[in-house]
This record gives structure tokens, C-alpha cells and sequence, in this order.
């Protein structure tokens, strides 16, 4: 030590037993002190003391446990080290006690004790003197090697650390200004040494002897961290890396392991600003992100903002701002394609295949939002993807069932807790690319709540002339929608809101016939189920007369999702048989063997496979189809849930059938009456809307005035209809809420049928809407209806004359099996209900009960 030949500690020293860590010269050591010995050494020493050396203390090393010598002076080791005390910390918590900071400034020997209480005081003798050194010449040049050796091991060892730390750029630098004597201490107490190692070196009080001993410990050392180097090597790598991307780091401080993380979340940030340069954000985008970034760099991590702010940037960074795919459109393939996907349905094939026309033709088409308006199943969502397939985009489908709140749309304001952006952003940030075809589901569902109107939020990004700058409030700063192609679908156009409306075109989507339905049936949904359950068109034949029974019998609807699901439940019983069969095939038995042969011959000869019903308990040949028919469909879907019960509904008077039209595709309705004494009151049930009840007024209205013509009498026999009688009109279905003139028609004929006793035909239906004077004017839905009639299995509709043109609509097979009887006036509709007309002579028994 420099200093060393400077010092000269008082012959007199207070001794400070340690139990733990030994003190070196040229080191520093913390070390608490609550033994009663050491704690008064302390108080009347160093606290008390004024000078510099009432300081010096003397520190002897691994004393036995000084807390419980009370009484007994333990044996004291030799060797100790002279301590200046930096520095004394009191505390009296968990029990009363000082910190010392003591500085090793050389070492003593104890020569004799001069007291013990109330702490150890010691004559002592100084050790390290480097005039003893310098004297012995012969000794020097020896030494000189070895101090040479030392201090080679050493830059060694300190090289092999990371210089940008500053503490070992220190070290570096005393490792050169340091006299070479000092080092073997200074050395010890760096490097990782055990206690007793550190205590073999004090013992060692001739230099060349400490110099010798430290040696190995260098060696040791070196080699230890030589083997780390190997391990880490790849993490190095990487290290290096992120150093190479930010090279004008500042490294003031030493690493620890908290500020390791916050060093790591620096790096993060200078990535994210990295992205942020290079991504191909707006302009105006990028300003912004820029001074969030900034914000970023100074903001504390354990901010709740950091996290929201560096969320917001991120989602910057990835969204699709510049990406896109390139369309490859060609009408012939894009014909081609959405026939093959979809079978019927040309009506909305033609104007999809105009629009993407007009598209080839005219890029950048700021075209109207088209939107598919038709019952649930009828293939709306599965004509927007064809779309986009032919496209050759991306598909995203946006579900508004039940949204209520604009910022479902719009997203919510970043000064929200959990704010997030809108459902189109988020939608663009799932497809990666500014040109995805978004299908807006259900925009007839939209809801209305306190939180806002998200139909008017849905008006900016269908506008094409406003959503090249939807701002979303989370981004808070404009996107470009107008590469996106929207295409909306409802279930109904009385629920969107009008201006939304006024935005999109409205192409129908009617339901299905059940030809047509046979049709996708065994073009799509039974390919598509084998294929789903796992089967062959060799393991399981559905014949056309099943999939009938299947659309009559178990299913009532427009579209085809529920027999889609039937099939489904169909194929699953059947993978069960064949997964049965075959493994039962593993061993054979010659009998079924030969009786699976016998049954492929009788297939091939009659095309009439055994069905599932006969050989469920028999193990099928792979090879042997079965056949399901209505008994296997009865074993698997249980029995039939619809049958044609229109006959015997219609077995009394003041039933009529009507035909209604419904966000669910067209229905057949049946309107009951009846009449009971009372006070001329009409009586209405089964939900219904105003325009309905006015109906039944107008009906009965009409009725009453013409009560004399068609001889009609209540109860008594008076042609005053609701003289002494009550009617009750009940429209089935009550949970349901109908509305619409169109059933006036219907409650004319129920109520004709109920003053008249007469029983109206039992296979016809009608829709129409009628006049107070008794004209039948036009009503909506004529196709849906019609199907709806067809389906039930009726055979005579009657339906409004002005309505004619729209039976042009429904396919040649349909009108086929259907005759339509065109009524311009009520007489009309009721000469063709009832059967031999409606005539207007008086009946023979009603002029009896007269008399
Ligand atoms: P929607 O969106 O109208 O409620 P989906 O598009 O979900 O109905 O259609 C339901 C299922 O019916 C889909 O699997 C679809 O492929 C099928 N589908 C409907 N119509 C047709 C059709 N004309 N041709 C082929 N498959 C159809």
C-alpha cells in the first residue's frame, strides 16, 4: 500500500472480534456488531473518541461466537488488522446493534492482552512494513518475479471482465498505480475466496509467502470464469446484437439483476422505435408515435401508462398501413367458382358477378356496400367468402349481433382503463393486409344503447366517401378503409336503421325450394359431412327420397343449416357402424364373409344396399354402403317432428290457413275464430301489431255490411254478426309478434267459414290485403310465401291479382305442383276457399231454425 510506510498504528489497540469475514489491508468490509464486548468498543470508543486515531481499531477475525462470550475471553486469533471505522450505523430494530464500515489499513500481532472488560484491549505489534521490503535486495529479485507472475494472473483475471463496467475499468486502472506489494489483499478480497482461504492469507505475513498463495486463487479464478464464458457464448451473441443496434449506449452504472430487466425493456423500446421509423405508417401516424415514444423513454416502467402507451405503439407497428394483397380477378373464374360453391341462388350470383365486374374494370371502385337480406342458413355468409376467395383477399367476418356501443365500432378513447381499438381495426391487425373483404354479420341486430348509436359509427366506415380517414379513438389518427370491400348481411331491412340503408344495396336472398334444397344437399352439405365425419361415398348412400324426408319431416325452413345439422347427425351414427364393422374385420367371420359378398352382388344387380336399420346389429363389410332410409332415419333422428296436420286442422269451421312472411323465411299461419254470446266484442290474441288488428276490423266490418249478400247470421240468427256475440280471433304461434296487412284476406275467409258453418278447403292458403269496399290489394314476400305453402304440402294459393308478377320468380317445378288462383276482390277469394264456391243464396237449415 501506498500509504503503508506511512502508517503507524498507536502500540495500544481496542480489539473487535469478528465471527464472520475476514478484513484484509486495502479492503473494505460492512460488519454488524451486537456482541456486548464489541457494542461497548464502539460506544466509548469510536462514538465517544474525537481524534483520528481513537478510530483505528484493531480487527481480529473468526473469533468463536463473540455473542455468547459474556464472561470468558475467547482464545483470540494471532494475526489481526488494523481498521480505520469509516463510518458507524445504529439501529435498534430487531434488537439494538451498530454497522461498521471498517477500511484494512495493515497487519498487527496481539503481544500481550492488557484488558479484557469491558472490552479487549491488546498491546500490539505493526506487521506490514514495506521499508522491510525494499532493504532486502536479494529477496527483491525473487520477488520481482513472482510480483511479475501475480500481476500478469491478475490483468488476466480483470480483462476477462466486462470493461464497460466502471468498477473494473477502476480495478484496471489500479492493477498499474497500486504498488505490486499491495495486491495479494487487495486481490483476495475481490476474487470469490472462502473465509479460510482470506485467513491463510493474513496469517501470511512474509510477501513472498502471500504472494505464492494468492497465485493459485488468481488461477483458479480465471479458469472458473473462462468455463462461465463457454456456457453463455450464444447469449453473447445475441447481446452483441442489441449492442450493434444501439451504439451510442451510455453505461454509467453497475449491472444488477432488476436493472439487467430495466435494461432489457430499454432495448425493447429502441426495437419499437426502430419498427416505428421503418413501418410505412401515414404521415400524421407517424408523427405521433414518434412523440409517444419519446414519452415512453422517460416514463418510469412501473406506470400503469407505460404499459398503455407501449401497447398503443405496438398495435401501430402492426398495423397493416401499407400492406396489401394483390387482387387477381377474372370474371370467367370467379363465374366459374361461385358456381361451383353455391348451387342455385342466380339472382344474387348475377349481381355479385356485376359488381366484381365493374371492379376489373374500374380499379378503386367507390361502389355502394352490398348487403345480402335473406332468412338464417340461406348461404349470405358463404357467398361474402366465395367473394373474397375470387378476390383472392383475405376474409374477416365482423359479427354485430347485439352491439350497442359505438365504441364497439370506433374504439375507445386511450384515457379509458382497458381502452382498446374498434372491431375494424382489430379486424385489419387479425388480416395483416388494407384490402381484407370484411363481412359485417347481422347489421339488422345492431343495438342502441346510452353508450352511443354504433349504426351512426358504422355510417363513417361504410361511407366510401369518408372512410379514407376512419379515426378510431383508440389510434386517434386516420386509417384508410377505402381499400377494404364491406359487404353487410341481415335477416331483415325493417330493423336497419335508414340511413344505413341508404348507403347499401339490398339483394335479396330467398329461401330455398326443396328441390333446391335436394340439390345442395347432395352437391355440397353430404360431401362436405363425409368428408368432415371421415367417411366414403362407399360407406353410406343418402338417397334423394330421405333427403326429402329429411327437408319435410324433421326440418321447417328457409335455408339449409338444420339439415345441414341433420346430416350431420346422420353421418355420425353412421361412422359409428362402419368404425363397428371394422373392427369386427380384424378376425372375420367366414359366415359374415361370405354373407358381405352375397350383399355386394345384390347391390350391384338392384342398387338396393342393406339399410342400417335391418343389419344394426350386424357387422358391415367396409365395402357395403349403407343405405339409409326413413326407418334408419327414424333409429337416428327419432320421430319425424313435423307432419302434414293441415287437414285435420281444418276439420271444423273458422279455421283458415294464411301465409306469412318472416326475417326467418316464409310460414305457413293458421287463423282461428270463435264466437260465444256477448256484447258484440273482438277479442285478439297472438301478439299482434297494429296494422294486423286493423286488419281484423276491417274484416269483420266488411263481413257485417255484407252479411245479408252472403246470408251469413250469428248464433240467434240475426244478420247483425256480433248482435249478442263475442269473437275471439287467435292468430297460433302467440309467443311470435306479427304485423303486416297481408293477412286480411285469411280473417275474411275464417270468419266466413264461422258465420257460415262451412268448412274452408283444407289445401288452400292466402295472403292479401284488403279494402273496407272489399279489393284484395298486393302484398310483399310472394316468393318466400309460395315456398312456405309448397312446403307444407298445399296445393291451391290465393293470392292478390297484382301480385301475378312475381310468381315469375318461383321455379317452373314449384308452380308446377301449385295452382294459383289471382283475386282482385273478396268474392273472389272466398268463391275459390270454399269448396263449389261461396254462394250467395240462404241455406236451407238456417231458414229452418227460423221458423
Ligand atoms: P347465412 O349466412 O345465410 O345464415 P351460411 O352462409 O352460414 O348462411 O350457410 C349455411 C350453410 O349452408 C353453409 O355451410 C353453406 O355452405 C350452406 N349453403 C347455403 N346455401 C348454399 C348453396 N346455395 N349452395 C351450397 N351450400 C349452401
Amino acid at each position: 500500500m501506498a500509504a503503508g510506510s506511512a502508517i503507524q498504528i498507536p502500540s495500544r489497540l481496542p480489539l473487535l472480534l469478528t465471527h464472520e469475514g475476514v478484513l484484509l489491508p486495502g479492503s473494505t468490509m460492512r460488519t454488524s456488531v451486537d456482541s456486548p464486548r464489541n457494542m461497548q468498543l464502539v460506544r466509548s470508543r469510536l462514538l465517544k473518541g474525537t481524534s483520528l486515531r481513537s478510530t483505528i481499531i484493531g480487527v481480529i477475525p473468526n473469533t468463536s461466537d463473540p455473542t455468547s462470550d459474556c464472561d470468558d475471553l475467547p482464545s483470540l486469533h494471532r494475526i489481526g488488522t488494523a481498521a480505520l471505522a469509516v463510518q458507524v450505523v445504529g439501529s435498534n430494530w430487531p434488537k439494538p446493534h451498530y454497522t461498521l464500515l471498517v477500511t484494512g489499513l495493515c497487519r498487527f500481532q496481539i503481544l500481550q492482552l492488557l484488558k479484557e472488560k469491558p472490552y479487549p484491549v491488546a498491546e500490539v505489534e505493526q506487521l506490514d512494513r514495506l521499508e522491510q521490503f525494499t532493504n532486502q535486495h536479494k529477496s527483491e529479485e525473487e520477488l520481482g518475479e513472482l510480483s511479475e507472475q501475480f500481476y500478469k494472473y491478475a490483468v488476466q483475471l480483470v480483462e476477462m471482465l466486462d470493461m464497460s463496467v466502471p468498477a473494473v475499468a477502476k480495478l484496471r486502472r489500479l492493477l498499474d498505480n497500486l504498488p505490486r506489494e499491495a495486491l495479494p489483499d487487495i486481490l483476495t478480497s475481490i476474487i470469490r475466496t472462502s473465509n479460510q482461504e482470506k485467513l491463510q492469507i493474513l496469517d501470511a505475513v512474509r510477501l513472498e509467502e502471500r504472494f505464492k498463495m494468492t497465485i493459485p486463487l488468481l488461477v483458479r479464478q480465471i479458469e472458473g470464469l473462462k468455463l462461465l464464458q463457454k456456457t453463455r457464448k450464444p447469449k453473447q451473441d445475441d447481446d452483441k446484437r442489441v449492442v450493434a443496434i444501439r451504439p451510442n449506449r451510455r453505461i454509467n452504472h453497475i449491472p444488477s439483476t432488476t436493472e439487467d430487466e430495466e435494461e432489457e425493456d430499454h432495448d425493447d423500446v429502441v426495437i419499437l422505435e426502430k419498427k416505428i421509423r421503418t413501418s410505412s405508417m401515414s404521415e400524421q401516424a407517424l408523427k405521433v408515435c414518434l412523440k409517444e415514444i419519446k414519452r415512453l423513454k422517460k416514463m418510469p416502467q412501473s406506470m400503469p401508462e407505460y404499459a398503455l402507451t407501449r401497447n398503443y405503439l405496438e398495435l401501430m407497428v402492426e398495423l397493416p398501413w401499407n400492406k396489401s394483397t394483390k387482387d387477381r380477378l377474372e370474371i370467367r373464374a370467379a363465374r366459374i367458382l361461385l358456381d361451383n360453391d353455391h348451387y342455385a341462388m342466380e339472382k344474387l350470383k348475377k349481381r355479385v358477378l356485376e359488381y366484381l365486374a365493374v371492379r376489373q374494370l374500374k380499379n378503386n371502385l367507390k361502389g355502394p356496400i352490398l348487403c345480402f337480406v335473406g332468412p338464417p342458413g340461406v348461404g349470405k355468409t358463404s357467398v361474402g367468402r366465395s367473394i373474397a376467395k375470387t378476390l383472392g383477399r383475405e376474409f374477416h367476418r365482423i359479427a354485430l349481433g347485439g352491439v350497442c356501443d359505438q365504441s364497439d365500432i370506433r374504439g375507445h378513447r386511450r384515457t379509458y382503463v382497458g381502452s382498446m381499438p374498434g372491431r375494424i381495426i382489430n379486424g385489419l391487425k387479425t388480416v395483416g393486409v388494407n384490402n381484407p373483404v370484411f363481412l359485417l354479420d347481422e347489421v339488422d341486430k345492431l343495438g342502441k344503447s346510452l353508450q352511443g348509436d354504433p349504426a351512426a359509427a358504422l355510417l363513417e366506415v361504410l361511407d366510401p366517401e369518408q372512410n379514407h380517414s376512419f379515426t378510431d379513438h383508440y389510434l386517434n389518427v386516420a386509417f384508410d378503409l377505402s381499400q377494404v370491400l364491406f359487404i353487410a348481411t341481415a335477416n331483415t331491412t325493417a330493423t336497419i336503421p335508414p340511413a344505413l340503408l341508404d348507403r347499401m344495396e339490398i339483394i335479396q336472398v330467398p329461401g330455398y325450394t326443396q328441390e333446391e334444397k335436394i340439390e345442395i344437399a347432395h352437391r355440397h352439405l353430404i360431401p362436405k359431412q363425409l368428408e368432415q365425419h371421415g367417411l366414403t361415398p362407399q360407406q353410406i348412400q343418402i338417397p334423394q327420397v330421405t333427403t326429402l324426408d329429411i327437408i319435410t319431416r324433421y326440418t321447417r325452413e328457409a335455408g339449409v343449416r338444420s339439415l345441414d345439422r341433420k346430416l350431420g347427425a346422420i353421418c355420425r351414427a353412421v361412422a359409428v357402424k362402419v368404425a363397428e364393422g371394422q373392427h369386427k374385420e380384424t378376425k372375420p367371420d367366414r359366415a359374415e364373409v361370405a354373407e358381405g359378398e352375397d350383399c355386394k352382388e345384390h347391390v350391384t344387380e338392384d342398387a338396393k344396399p342393406e339399410s342400417i336399420s335391418d343389419t344394426a346389429d350386424l357387422a358391415l363389410p367396409p365395402e357395403m354402403p349403407i343405405l339409409i332410409d326413413f326407418h334408419a332415419l327414424k333409429d337416428i333422428l327419432g320421430p319425424p317432428m313435423y307432419e302434414m296436420e293441415v287437414s285435420e286442422r281444418l276439420s271444423q269451421p273458422g279455421v283458415a290457413i294464411g301465409l306469412a312472411w318472416t326475417p326467418l323465411g316464409g310460414e305457413i299461419m293458421f287463423v282461428e275464430a270463435s264466437r260465444m254470446d256477448g256484447e258484440g266484442q273482438l277479442t285478439l290474441t297472438g301478439q299482434l301489431g297494429d296494422v294486423m288488428k286493423e286488419s281484423a276490423h276491417l274484416a269483420i266490418s266488411w263481413l257485417r255490411s255484407n252479411a245479408k249478400r252472403y246470408q251469413l247470421t250469428n248464433a240467434s240468427g240475426s244478420f247483425d254478426l256480433l248482435d249478442n256475440t263475442d269473437i275471439h280471433l287467435h292468430f297460433p304461434a302467440g309467443a311470435v309478434t306479427k304485423d303486416g296487412p297481408s293477412a286480411g284476406v285469411t280473417i275474411v275467409t275464417c270468419l266466413a267459414s264461422l258465420f257460415s258453418g262451412r268448412l274452408v278447403c283444407s289445401d288452400v292458403a292466402m295472403t292479401g290485403e284488403i279494402t273496407l269496399r272489399g279489393l284484395v290489394l298486393p302484398v310483399g314476400g310472394i316468393k318466400d310465401k309460395v315456398l312456405a305453402a309448397h312446403r307444407a304440402g298445399l296445393k291451391r294459393i290465393i293470392i292478390p291479382q297484382r301480385n301475378e308478377k312475381d310468381l315469375e320468380e318461383i321455379a317452373a317445378n314449384v308452380r308446377q305442383d301449385l295452382t294459383f288462383v289471382m283475386a282482385s276482390c273478396l268474392d273472389e277469394v272466398l268463391n275459390a276457399a270454399f269448396d263449389g264456391g261461396f254462394a250467395v243464396k240462404p241455406r236451407a237449415d238456417r231458414l229452418n231454425s227460423k221458423l
